[in-house]
């Protein structure tokens, strides 16, 4: 198969795209469900296997069309299960993705951006800066790159985080286009529950997000407990304070099941005093929601650390007795530079 320039990839097209592309091979729409299933719901990567297919569309599209995962170029394995994908996309440009296989069900981390543009102080992707959103084929090829390698069998227990690489709400559409396809139960089938979105706060991407129909659980990255210190380490907020912010949070839809999830970097001496949990605590109020504190993961270029462990846990104290559920993420994969904020391309 060749890679460069190739604009005949199907993967990233939607039912809707497949049923029209077989119109305009002269065969009915309904041969594009048959690619849209053979592609998402099968795994497929060659028309010959698509046996259900009319010989007369297969040999219609094989000289043009083709179905290419992005190339899993180089792959780290950490002690603890995680592995970190290093994908090569058409253009050349690489993302990484990371696999996190648990008891009960696998994680994998997708990038939704090349780089990223939001430039928070503590984060090593921000090191890259923005280079370029990624299509919904190469999101969704994230998924099934990252199932081929690990030859995971259909129907295999999965959630999807978009945690890894990029600010996704600055790349909502493919988001959300490849949302629609992983979240189908005739595509990929993964159930939106099991689908999460993270953003920094960009305030009208998330009042957009609550108008999808198939929108996925959505976090908060709120990592300070005041406007002076959120703007320090991440200066979107400057743009969408805190009262904002929390504003559009409480506006947002949460179906029956959901909670709003709100994710608390932990950074010694910076945000983590007895003072900035009861201010977390008093911003979130009644929120129905869950926060994750992540001790911080550190790494060669920039000057944070962790807090000692007693610290994370009076800190969780403070929330918890104001009830609000939190819990302590130890981020997988540190050995391999696979953990939380730690994706960035000049590593590894
Ligand atoms: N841009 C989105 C998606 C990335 S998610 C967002 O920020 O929400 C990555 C999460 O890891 C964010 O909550 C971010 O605050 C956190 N993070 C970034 N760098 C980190 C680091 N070095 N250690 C731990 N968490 C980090």
């Amino acid at each position: 198969m060749t890679l460069a320039g190739h604009n005949g990839n199907l993967l990233g097209l939607n039912q809707e795209e497949l049923e029209n592309l077989a119109e305009s091979l002269g065969q009915p729409r309904y041969r594009g469900r048959q690619l849209y299933h053979g592609i998402y719901a099968r795994w497929i990567r060659n028309f010959d296997e698509l046996t259900d297919l009319n010989r007369d569309f297969r040999s219609a599209l094989e000289p043009h069309k083709e179905i290419i995962y992005p190339q899993a170029e180089r792959h780290f394995c950490s002690r603890d299960g995680a592995v970190r994908y290093l994908f090569r996309l058409q253009d050349s440009s690489s993302v990484e993705t990371v696999y996190m296989p648990d008891e009960d069900r696998t994680t994998l981390c997708l990038s939704s951006q090349v780089g990223c543009a939001v430039d928070c102080k503590f984060c090593f992707t921000a090191m890259l800066g923005a280079k370029r959103n990624l299509t919904a084929g190469e999101i969704i090829g994230q998924v099934l790159g990252v199932a081929a390698g690990q030859n995971m069998v259909r129907g295999a227990r999965l959630n999807l985080v978009f945690m890894g690489m990029g600010e996704p709400m600055l790349n909502l559409p493919q988001v959300l286009k490849a949302v629609s396809i992983l979240a189908d139960p005739k595509g990929v089938g993964i159930t939106l529950r099991h689908i999460a979105v993270s953003t920094v706060g960009i305030l009208p991407r998330i009042e957009e997000l609550a108008l999808a129909p198939m929108r996925p659980k959505l976090a908060i990255s709120l990592n300070a407990s005041s406007d002076e210190q959120r703007s320090a380490l991440m200066p979107i907020n400057k743009k969408y304070p805190l009262a904002d912010l929390m504003r559009v949070c409480r506006a947002y839809p949460l179906r029956s099941w959901e909670h709003l999830m709100f994710e608390y970097v932990m950074l010694d001496g910076c945000n983590d005093s007895d003072d900035d949990a009861r201010r977390v605590a008093d911003l979130l109020g009644d929120l129905r929601s869950r926060v994750n504190l992540i001790p911080y993961n550190s790494g060669p270029e920039l000057p944070y650390r962790a807090p000692e462990f007693e610290r994370v846990l009076a800190f969780q104290k403070i929330l918890t007795d104001r009830r609000i559920p939190t819990f302590i993420r130890i981020s997988r994969g540190q050995d391999i530079h696979a953990a939380c904020g730690q994706l960035s391309l000049s590593i590894g």
